[in-house]
């Protein structure tokens, strides 16, 4: 019986901005067994668009699960043992697609599109001051970034959806809907649903009653007939239907920042993480209480891990550009060749050499919300050179961070002592260390960098009907800890910070 126990794995998908990965863990010590990753096609046809194929994402999620498995089979162990699927995604991202064809109507608009920009302002127009309704039902400021005003554009331009809709055949979904559907079967019966971290996202949840708002959805006058049922994080949806695991439920789904909580173990009311990914996200569990910001940042729904289990909140600081300024250095500069030689350009100078770099090429998001703001590069000189640049790029994601942990600390009122991390960004240690230096707090990065799909598989393994995992009584923590001290005195990092303020200042009003 005791190998049985060890012999159990639990799978997890994690669909993110930059990359699909299909991780399989051990039931044991949750210890990664085998995984596969792809990298995902982002397309900006338009300035400030930003699209993703729905089919291209589908299709990575199976080769991802078909690898893995045959990497298993290499290391001699059956595939009959992953007893669970859990999903994490990347939220908001808004998917409209045909339930009887199957087909997608449109590509998918990504989380950092821009396009509805004039939709907002024109909504933002409609709001009473004294009486923000969409704020205090969703805890959510009307932005681009959510999915209500993009399903809203796809109902304005684009006439296959419009008739989709006219003919009942029209299902809207972020990326979890759209995955679970498919992989449930799709047009022979796929379920069509979400969980309360993705719904939370779409700015039609109500977040205190955790149910659609009608009143939401009158107002973005969205129908409420191709909204997906919304169901807690951790039950059985359905069983796979295609593929090397056709017959294993699917028993986790959770947002990718959810995930991510839940996989570094922060279930205490205080406990707060931050993954350093395309954005940076930073969230703190605020228990069972919604607590509202008075500093810019997001309520949100952390987890509800059961059916009959209580749902936690937290709060949330949203930065839109982190990873992905080292991915445009990359792609559009083109001063290094992969995302990791950025940290030999910042070693080289190991200084900015009073060269900021504001990286709000969407606008910014916690704390300001200001889509007038666009990306500047200041303080140049002619001794400045790409060293220098790189290294302004990696601190331009720990001044962000600072001012999102500000803003969490004077609305949690405790202050919190230090930060622990995950995120592919925080395997450069300059970053790392730079962030222990901006913030005066140790940063805390553990030994198992893939928080997200852990905690997609956690939801997955401890399901009703699944009962790998409980996590009440379990304990999971058993990774090592690496720690990063603050090395520099709190008055220059106040110094270089208010550079930083200042910098953002220029930033903004850029558009109008
Ligand atoms: P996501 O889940 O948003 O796809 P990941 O956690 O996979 O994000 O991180 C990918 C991002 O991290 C990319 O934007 C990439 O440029 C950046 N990145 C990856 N490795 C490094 C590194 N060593 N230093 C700095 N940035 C990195």
């Amino acid at each position: 019986a005791e190998e049985e126990v060890l012999g159990l794995l639990v799978g997890a998908v994690d669909q993110g901005t930059t990359s699909t990965r299909f991780l399989v863990f051990n039931s044991k010590t949750a210890e990664l067994v085998s995984h596969h990753q792809i990298e995902i096609t982002q397309e900006f046809p338009r300035e400030g668009w930003v699209e993703q194929n729905p089919k291209e994402i589908l299709l990575s999620v199976y080769e991802c699960i078909e690898k893995t498995c045959e990497k298993l089979e290499l290391l001699n162990i059956d595939r009959a043992n992953v007893k669970a699927i859990g999903v994490a995604n990347q939220r908001e991202t808004t998917v409209v697609w045909d339930k009887i064809t199957g087909e997608p109507l449109y590509n998918a608009v990504v989380w950092l599109d821009l396009r509805t920009q004039s939709t907002v302002e024109n909504l933002n127009k409609r709001i009473p001051r004294n009486n923000n309704f969409v704020k205090s039902k969703t805890g959510l400021p009307v932005s681009t970034y959510f999915s209500a005003v993009k399903v809203r554009w796809l109902l304005d331009n684009v006439k296959k959806v419009q008739k989709a809709v006219e003919e009942d055949r029209a299902l809207f979904g972020t990326i979890d809907s759209w995955l679970i559907w498919n992989l449930t079967g799709g047009t022979k019966g796929g379920v069509h649903c979400t969980d309360v971290t993705n719904a939370s996202r779409t700015m039609l949840f109500n977040i205190h009653s955790l149910e659609w708002d009608k009143e939401l959805c009158e107002f973005f006058e969205i129908p409420m007939k191709i909204l997906p049922n919304v169901r807690s994080s951790s039950e059985i949806y359905g069983l796979m239907k295609v593929g090397a695991l056709e017959g294993v439920p699917i028993s986790g789904c959770l947002g990718d920042q959810s995930a991510a909580l839940v996989g570094q173990m922060c279930f205490q009311d205080g406990q707060a993480k931050n993954t350093y990914g395309t954005g940076c996200f930073l969230l703190c569990n605020t228990g069972h209480k919604c607590v509202f910001s008075d500093h810019g940042l997001l309520t949100t729904v952390a987890y509800k891990l059961g059916r009959d289990k209580p749902v936690c909140y937290a709060l949330e600081g949203s930065v839109a550009i982190a990873g992905a300024l080292v991915s445009w250095l990359k792609n559009n500069l083109g001063i290094i060749n992969r995302s990791h030689e950025i940290e030999e350009l910042a070693k080289e100078v190991g200084t900015s050499y009073g060269c900021y770099f504001v990286p709000a090429f969407s606008g910014l998001y916690a704390p300001y919300w200001e889509p007038s703001a666009r990306g500047i590069i200041c303080g140049l000189t002619q001794f400045t050179n790409k060293c220098h640049i790189a290294y302004a790029a990696l601190e331009a994601v720990c001044f962000q961070t600072r001012e999102i942990w500000d803003a969490m600390n004077q609305d949690c009122g405790i202050p919190l002592n230090h930060l622990q991390v995950d995120g592919r960004m925080t395997d450069n240690k300059i970053l790392m260390q730079l962030q222990a230096d901006i913030l005066c707090i140790p940063i805390i990065k553990s030994s198992m960098p893939e928080a997200t799909a852990l905690g997609a598989a956690m939801a997955a393994g401890a399901a009703e009907g699944v009962g790998i995992w409980n996590l009440e009584l379990d304990s999971l923590s058993a990774f090592t800890m690496e720690r990063f001290e603050p090395q520099i005195n709190a008055e220059e990092s106040e110094i270089r910070y208010s550079t930083w303020k200042k910098a953002v200042m220029k930033s903004m009003g850029w558009v109008t």
